[in-house]
């Protein structure tokens, strides 16, 4: 069986770290904040002190991280993987980053004859919690087939999609929809109420036509309930969306609605409201409104 590492035990890391210790596997794990790390220990893992002690005692290294600054500084920083790898091992990051981030990262361990997947997730706490992820991946088929068995452990709809940076690209195409859906929903809705139309009603009727979505149903009842608790945090969306208009620039694409869903969840950070769910676009659509 193999030795599993996992960085990164937030929101998401957390949970899908206790999904593959549940399922037997001996597990090491770090974290920079203590307690995160003390929970699980608590639960049978080996708490690690540092990335490249992770690294060291794991045959498969996974990292669960904010953004692509992060995953660099696990990686590459003092006391990183890269400080404690060795050949053969796999290297699998499940963060939301960077497509250049994630092959870069690819490229360096290739020198070191280390195997690496991009492999973000869509799903959320509950499908971290549940092990329901959606696991889009980028990398060599082989490594892919590798780390199939554990992925299956946190996830359901796993696909390989292409070559190193290929499951972040799909991922940025996945923020691009949910946030533009967003801001459909919350003009539909405000559109609705200020018209002297029930909401509610609205979205139940739509619900059953052409423009029924999960997010109609689910960012929908949030916006009607004034429900923002996270869910899924604004600057985190934020974050995902910078990456999509990064990957457009360099391809030459422009991305004129996505742009726009960005800058208005920049608005929402700047009002101190970026740890509210991304459903709280709906918020500034209705104060456009005087609503
Ligand atoms: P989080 O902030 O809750 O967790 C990140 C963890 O990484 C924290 O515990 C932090 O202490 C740790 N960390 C950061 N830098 C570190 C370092 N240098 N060394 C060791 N540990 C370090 O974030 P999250 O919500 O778990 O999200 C993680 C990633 O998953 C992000 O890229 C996010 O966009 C993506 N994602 C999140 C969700 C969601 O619903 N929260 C859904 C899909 C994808």
């Amino acid at each position: 069986m193999e030795r599993i590492g996992f960085i990164g035990l937030g929101v998401m890391g957390k949970p899908m770290a206790r999904n593959l210790l549940k399922a037997g596997f001996s597990l090491v794990v770090h974290d920079r904040k203590r307690d995160q790390v003390e929970e699980l220990a608590g639960e049978g893992a080996k708490p690690a002190m540092s990335s490249r002690e992770v690294s060291e005692k794991s045959d498969v290294v996974f990292t669960m991280l904010p953004d692509s600054a992060d995953v660099e500084v696990v990686v590459f920083g003092k006391e990183g993987i890269m400080e404690g790898i060795r050949e053969g091992m796999l290297y699998v990051d499940m963060s939301t980053i960077a497509p250049a981030t994630s092959r870069k990262v690819y490229n360096a361990l290739r020198e070191k004859r280390v195997e690496s997947l991009d492999a973000p997730v869509s799903g959320g706490d509950v499908g971290a919690r549940e092990g329901t992820l959606s696991i889009m991946v980028g990398g060599m088929e082989e490594a892919f087939q590798r780390a199939l068995p554990l992925f299956e452990i946190m996830g359901k709809n796993i696909v390989l999609m292409g070559g190193p940076g290929a499951g972040q690209v799909t991922k940025a195409c996945n923020q691009v929809v949910v946030a533009v859906t967003i801001q459909a929903i919350s003009e539909s809705l405000t559109l609705a109420r200020k018209a002297g139309v029930d909401p509610a009603r609205v979205r139940d009727v739509l619900l059953g036509g052409f423009a029924q979505s999960r997010i109609l149903d689910l960012h929908g009842n949030r916006i009607l309930n004034r429900n923002f608790q996270p869910g899924f945090r604004t600057k985190l969306h934020r974050k995902d969306l910078a990456i999509a208009l990064q990957i457009g620039r360099e391809v030459s694409l422009p991305l004129p609605a996505t742009a726009y869903a960005a800058e208005m969840m920049n608005s929402l950070i700047a009002q101190g409201k970026g740890d509210l769910d991304h459903s709280a676009l709906a918020l500034l659509v209705e104060q456009l409104g005087n609503v």
